[in-house]
């Protein structure tokens, strides 16, 4: 009898156990719209040339080691990280106000703040958007912080429900940590405009709200990397404080890499240098120092003009074939005749469309039609091609009528 045999199987994750189960499934039509990983128009996943290129670059330096980074990563991946966010001529980052270390993409840069927070700020209470990306509640709550909503996302309209969100903002604890995605809101694929970002930045300020950003899809959601930052940047220019997380898994295509860093800016110079060294503390006995490959590429790309450019140029590819994704499918639902109004799949930002198909409308497509999607209606755009839209529309149609 194994000393383990009291473990419970513990349920898939809601995310990956998409395309568990989509693996399993022998037809031949199937089509995974779960995770959110870009496709190509021939269904396949792509490594960027510009990437590529680098990693050449790379492997031809022979004066190139494999040694340890020191705790907080490359330190020129990281300058460059702050620069791409922050924009090149921020105040914060001259003024040496901007402390970033490397972490294992998105999800180690959130966890690496969390914890800082949880053991250093004064207030443990974190505001999450109603819905928001499945993994934040688990990795707040597992730092330490204790984990509320705010009123995000409006069913009836589809869009965003502002009233609701500066209603519960308002009536957070002064102090209280708010989680903003940076744009491209997962899952809903719907942001504030820019005046309504200007609108939560003056009520946050007033109410000495930390701003904590995830930002996941710079240059992903426009297609433009500083359009895609406005809304970190109104709050840096503002000369108040704020956490980012940064993941180049979907903007660089390298997910399996984990290269992501955690930016925090501070008042003063003094004040992020102390940080620093309290970041180090929380990364040390979690993963000692991040890995050098992927960090290596990213900087590659980042401090040369041209491979910069030439990345640019297909970032705004990839971010431009999942727009025409999404007016594909509408007019594809629209030649249907398929009941309801299917604008927001145009109005939608980002990686994903949040249809509004309910969990049984998910399971009968899943069934009937062998596409997979979370199943709170959520499919990933980037999956789509104009050889599987017409497949989507059918089901979709199927599904509401
Ligand atoms: N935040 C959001 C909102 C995301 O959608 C993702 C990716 N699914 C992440 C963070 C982090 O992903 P990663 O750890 O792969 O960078």
């Amino acid at each position: 009898e194994s000393v383990f045999s009291h473990v419970v199987r513990a349920p898939e994750d809601p995310i990956l156990g998409v395309t568990v189960a989509y693996n399993k499934d022998p037809s031949p039509v199937k089509l995974n719209l779960g995770v959110g990983a870009y496709r190509t128009e021939e269904g396949k996943p792509l490594v960027l040339n510009v990437v590529r290129k680098a990693e050449q670059m790379l492997v031809n330096d022979r004066s190139r080691v494999k040694e340890y980074l020191p705790i907080v990563g490359l330190a020129e991946f990281n300058k460059l990280s702050a620069k791409l966010i922050f924009g090149a001529d921020s105040p914060a980052i001259r003024e040496n106000r901007v402390t970033t270390v490397q972490c294992l993409s998105g999800t180690g840069s959130l966890r690496v703040g969390a914890e800082f927070l949880a053991r250093h700020y004064h207030q443990r209470t974190i505001y999450i958007p109603q819905p928001t990306w499945g993994n934040h509640p688990k990795i707040f709550t597992l730092s330490g912080l204790s984990v509320k909503t705010y009123r995000y996302y409006d069913p009836a309209t589809r869009g965003l429900n502002f009233r609701g969100l500066l209603e519960d903002l308002g009536s957070a604890p002064s102090g209280a940590i708010v989680l903003l995605h940076a744009c491209a809101h997962n899952p809903t694929g719907v942001d504030p405009t820019l005046q309504q970002w200007e609108q939560i930045r003056r009520l946050m300020r007033s109410k000495a709200l930390l701003p904590f950003f995830d930002s996941a899809y710079q240059g992903f959601a426009s297609g433009n990397l500083d359009a895609d930052a406005q809304s970190v940047r109104m709050f840096v220019a503002d000369g108040g404080e704020c956490f980012v997380a940064q993941s180049y898994a979907k903007n660089m295509g390298l997910y399996g890499e984990r290269v992501g860093a955690l930016s925090v800016v501070c008042k003063t110079a003094d004040v992020a240098s102390r940080v620093e060294s309290q970041l180090k503390l929380v990364i040390r006995p979690m993963f000692s120092n991040p890995p050098i490959h992927g960090a290596s590429i990213v900087a590659t790309v980042l401090k040369d003009r041209n491979m910069y450019n030439e990345w640019t140029i297909e970032l705004k590819a990839m971010a431009d074939r999942i727009i025409s994704m999404r007016q594909q499918l509408f007019d594809a639902l629209r030649a249907r005749g398929t009941p309801g109004d299917w604008s927001h799949i145009i109005k939608q930002i980002g990686m994903f469309t949040f249809t509004g198909l309910n969990s049984e409308q998910v399971a009968f497509m899943t069934r009937e039609y062998h596409i997979y999607m979370t199943s709170d209606g959520r499919i990933s755009m980037a999956g789509l091609s104009s050889k599987t839209v017409p497949h989507l529309a059918d089901a979709i149609h199927a599904a509401v009528t």
